[in-house]
C-alpha cells in the first residue's frame, strides 16, 4: 500500500483566505484531489500544507457574463459535462469533461484541477522504489537525465488533460488571483513547452475561473482521444477541432479553423497551416483529409507515455479524419 506523506490541510471558504493560505511556502492547492494525491503518494511533491477549495462555493459558479461563459474553477467535471450552459455555448468542452477518467473522478475532479493537471510521463508516474530501481529518477523528480530524451536538458512529459486542447481551441482564458494583481491569460499561452514548470501560474496564485467566449456565428467543434481503455484511461492523443462557418449555416461554408493537439509534450500543439480548408463546405471530402494531414505532419509523439510514438502518430491521423467527418454529418 501506498502511504501519503505528511501535510496540514486548510479549508477556506472565501476566495481571499484561500489566497492568504496559499502564501505559505509549499502550499499547494487540492481541488478533487484525483491528480495531486496520487502523485504525493508517489512522492514526486512534499507540501507541507495543501488548501483545499471544497468549502469555496464561490468558484463553483457556471453563469455567461459579457459575452463569454464563465465556469468556476472548483465546477466538477460531471457538472460540466451536464451543465445546460455548457452544452449550449461549448458543446465541445461538456464532451471532453464527460470523457476525463471514470465516473467517480469525475465527481470528485475539477475543471481548474484538468487546467492545472501536472504532466504525465512513464518514467515519473511510478513510485519512488521504481524510479530508485532505474539509476535514481529524471530530470522532473530525483534524478539529472532525461530517459525520452537520452541528450536532453528539458523534460518533454505530456499534458494529458482531457479538456486543455479544447479549451484553447475555443479561445478560452484563465482568471488567476493571490499574484501581484489579478490576471487573465490566454489558454494558448498558459503552457510551457518545459515539463518541469509547465505552466505560467505562480504557485500563490489561485485560478478561479475559466471564460470561454460565446460564438456569434454558426460553429461546430468536437473532441477526440485514443486511449487504451474506453474509460478511465489518460488519452494516449488527443484532438480538439473547431469550425467556424458562415451566417448562413445551411450553406455550412468554413470561415475559421481552429485545430490543437494534445499529449504530445507538456504544451498543446495549435496545428498550423490550415487555410485551405476556408471557404470550402465542412461536408467536402478534402476538408477531413486537409485537417488530418496537416495534424499527421505537424504533430510528432515522443516516447513519453505508454505506446510506441510511430502508432500514436498513425492513430492522430485517424481519430482527426474520423472526428472532421464526424462533425460534417
Ligand atoms: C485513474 C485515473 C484516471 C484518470 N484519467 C484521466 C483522463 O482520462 N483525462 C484527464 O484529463 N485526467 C485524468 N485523470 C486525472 C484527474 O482525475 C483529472 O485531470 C481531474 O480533472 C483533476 O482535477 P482535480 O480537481 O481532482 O485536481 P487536483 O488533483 O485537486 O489538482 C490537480 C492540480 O491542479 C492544481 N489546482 C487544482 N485546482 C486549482 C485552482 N483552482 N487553482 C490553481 N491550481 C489548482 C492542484 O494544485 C494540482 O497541482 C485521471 C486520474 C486517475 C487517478
Ligand atoms: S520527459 Fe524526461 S525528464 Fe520529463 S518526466 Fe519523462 S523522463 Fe523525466
Amino acid at each position: 500500500m501506498l502511504r501519503l506523506p505528511q501535510f496540514g490541510i486548510e479549508t477556506p471558504s472565501t476566495v481571499e483566505d484561500a489566497v492568504r493560505l496559499l502564501k505559505t511556502p509549499g502550499a499547494r492547492v487540492v481541488a478533487g484531489g484525483t491528480d495531486i494525491l496520487p502523485n504525493l503518494k508517489h512522492l514526486l511533491d512534499t507540501p507541507p500544507v495543501l488548501v483545499s477549495l471544497a468549502a469555496v462555493s464561490a468558484l463553483r459558479e457556471v453563469k455567461v457574463e459579457e459575452g463569454a461563459l464563465v465556469i468556476g474553477a472548483a465546477v466538477t467535471l460531471t457538472e460540466v459535462s451536464e451543465h445546460p450552459l455548457v452544452r449550449e455555448h461549448a458543446p465541445s468542452l461538456a464532451e471532453a469533461a464527460g470523457l476525463v477518467a471514470g465516473p467517480l473522478h469525475r465527481n470528485m475532479g475539477t475543471l481548474g484541477g484538468n487546467v492545472n493537471l501536472d504532466v504525465r510521463c512513464r518514467y515519473v508516474n511510478q513510485t519512488k522504489f521504481w524510479r530508485d530501481a532505474l539509476g535514481g529518477g529524471c530530470l522532473k523528480s530525483e534524478g539529472n537525465v532525461c530517459f525520452v530524451v537520452p541528450k536532453g536538458r528539458n523534460c518533454v512529459a505530456a499534458l494529458s488533460a482531457d479538456t486543455v486542447p479544447v479549451l484553447v481551441s475555443l479561445d478560452a482564458t484563465f482568471d488567476l488571483v493571490g499574484g501581484e494583481a489579478p490576471r487573465s491569460t490566454a489558454a494558448q499561452d498558459y503552457y510551457r513547452a518545459d515539463g518541469i514548470h509547465h505552466i505560467v501560474k505562480e504557485p500563490e496564485e489561485l485560478m478561479i475561473a475559466i471564460r470561454i467566449p460565446v460564438a456569434t456565428t454558426p460553429r461546430r467543434a468536437t473532441y477526440t482521444k485514443w486511449s487504451v481503455r474506453r474509460s478511465i484511461d489518460f488519452p494516449l492523443v488527443s484532438a480538439a477541432i473547431r469550425f467556424d462557418l458562415d451566417e448562413d449555416s445551411s450553406h455550412g461554408v468554413i470561415t475559421a479553423a481552429k485545430v490543437v493537439v494534445g499529449v504530445l509534450n507538456p504544451r498543446p500543439r495549435v496545428v498550423g497551416r490550415l487555410d485551405d480548408v476556408i471557404g470550402k463546405k465542412l461536408s467536402d471530402p478534402a476538408v477531413a483529409r486537409i485537417v488530418s494531414e496537416a495534424v499527421h505532419k505537424q504533430c510528432k509523439p515522443l516516447e513519453n507515455v505508454p505506446y510506441e510514438a510511430p502508432y500514436r502518430r498513425s492513430m492522430l491521423r485517424v481519430l482527426t479524419r474520423r472526428a472532421v467527418r464526424g462533425l460534417a454529418r
